[in-house]
């Protein structure tokens, strides 16, 4: 493997640390309030204007044509310069990837711009109150009308992020309950604001009103609403999956910028840190670096057309795990003063504790670490299932 950058990106990095070190936003409110998420639209829009928004999508789509590699780039640029999570995560790094593996030419060319430009805004409506980890087990079902020529939906989603905030839903509904339950399942696009939709909004631990509960009653969707085959919505979701737990929700740009930071908090309070703490600031240091040359690998192995499939669930456990490290270091050397949130980012011993809250939640969205463990263990290592 060569471990040199190309000179075209080099170029490119440059060009978009001059541009992010200019325009990234300093001291946005939480996106996952209603103020915040609108204060991030206009960032994700200033984005799209510069063709930042979706730097690995065809122009054609509002993006740059950019290769896996420059895309990573682009990310550590992004998290380096302070750039904010990107409200638009579950539409351009989740549902894109899917559209553009399964979606029909027109869904395409309707969908992905106007997600790129952030007109359209979704959200994931997979978990239900009884399924989360078995996502197979769900209840909301999906009865055909054939007069009509569509489907009508029915049933409850819950834990959907930024739901009271987006437009659009991709989800996941029974189609045929008499099939065996992987296979019965379809998987639908609709709009948030359909009749017979109702979106309730609730707080997280940290009191954001990040998620919302999401009630379907007889919900009319047309056929061009079904992503991929119709019973087919199983593999269809586990490529969102793997988008999920791979490579694009969370790239190592942005465990990297963390690490700085923690280094930058581990000199500014050295003189009276518990000097154990020393060896954790190392070792979270190493391991974004280490995550980072491992991303480099995987990026390499699929471009020459390997299939990476279950080891997603590899890299989806060390980088939740890593989060809540950095983030438990920062609290132990902050001290008392992790308590004190001034809500902004601008020095290094801002935001420590909202970020900590939010990464414990990292071991349990994108599934659980535990059912992660189960994929590595059946299909990575060829352990039996029981
Ligand atoms: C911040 C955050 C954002 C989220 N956003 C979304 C979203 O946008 N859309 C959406 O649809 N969902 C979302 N979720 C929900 C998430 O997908 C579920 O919480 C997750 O899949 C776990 O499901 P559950 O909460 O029902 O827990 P359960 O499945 O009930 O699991 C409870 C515990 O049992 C363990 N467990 C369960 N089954 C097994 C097994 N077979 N082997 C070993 N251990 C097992 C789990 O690991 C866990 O520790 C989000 C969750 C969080 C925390």
């Amino acid at each position: 493997m060569d471990l040199t950058f190309t000179a075209a990106e080099e170029q490119f990095r440059s060009e978009c640390r001059a541009w992010l070190h200019a325009n990234v936003p300093r001291g946005l409110p939480s996106g996952d309030t209603r103020e915040g998420f609108a204060l991030h639209l206009d960032w994700e829009r200033a984005l799209f204007d510069a063709r930042y928004a979706v730097v690995s999508w065809p122009e054609a789509y509002g993006g740059r044509d950019a290769s896996p590699m420059e895309w990573l780039i682009f990310e550590e640029e992004y998290y380096r310069a302070g750039g904010p999570q990107r409200v638009t995560q579950n539409g351009i790094f989740l549902l894109a990837p899917t559209v553009f593996e399964y979606g029909t030419q027109a869904q395409k060319d309707h969908i992905l711009p106007r997600m790129a430009r952030g007109d359209d805004l979704w959200c994931q409506g997979w978990s239900e109150p009884n399924a989360g980890s078995d996502l197979a087990g769900i209840q909301s079902r999906a009865e055909r009308d054939d007069a009509a020529g569509g489907w009508r939906l029915s049933g409850q989603k819950t834990w959907t992020t930024r739901g009271a905030f987006c437009t659009h839903l991709f989800g996941l509904f029974r189609s045929d309950p008499e099939a065996e339950r992987h296979r019965g399942l379809t998987y639908f696009l609709l709009p948030l604001d359909a009749p017979g939709v109702t979106v309730r909004g609730f707080g997280r631990l940290d009191g954001d009103e990040g998620f919302a509960e999401v009630f379907l009653d007889d919900v009319f969707v047309p056929d061009d609403g079904v992503l991929g085959g119709v019973h087919d919505g199983w593999s269809v979701a586990m490529a969102t999956a793997s988008a999920e737990r791979g490579l694009t929700l969370r790239s190592p740009g942005r465990f990297l910028a963390a690490a700085d930071r923690l280094v930058d908090l581990f000199r500014d309070y050295e003189e009276t840190a518990d000097p154990n703490l020393r060896d954790a600031v190392i070792r979270a240091a190493i391991d974004a670096e280490a995550y980072r040359w491992q991303t480099f690998l995987t990026v390499t192995r699929m471009t020459s057309g390997e299939n990476v499939g279950a080891e997603a669930s590899m890299t989806k456990v060390f980088w939740s795990e890593l989060d809540v490290r950095i983030h438990e270091t920062a609290l132990a050397l902050l001290g008392a003063n992790a308590e004190v949130d001034d809500g902004g980012t601008a020095s290094a011993a801002s935001g420590w504790m909202k970020g900590y809250q939010f990464a414990l939640s990292g071991p349990i969205y994108a599934g659980t670490n535990e059912i992660q463990r189960n994929v590595i263990a059946e299909r990575v290592l060829g352990l039996p299932r029981r």
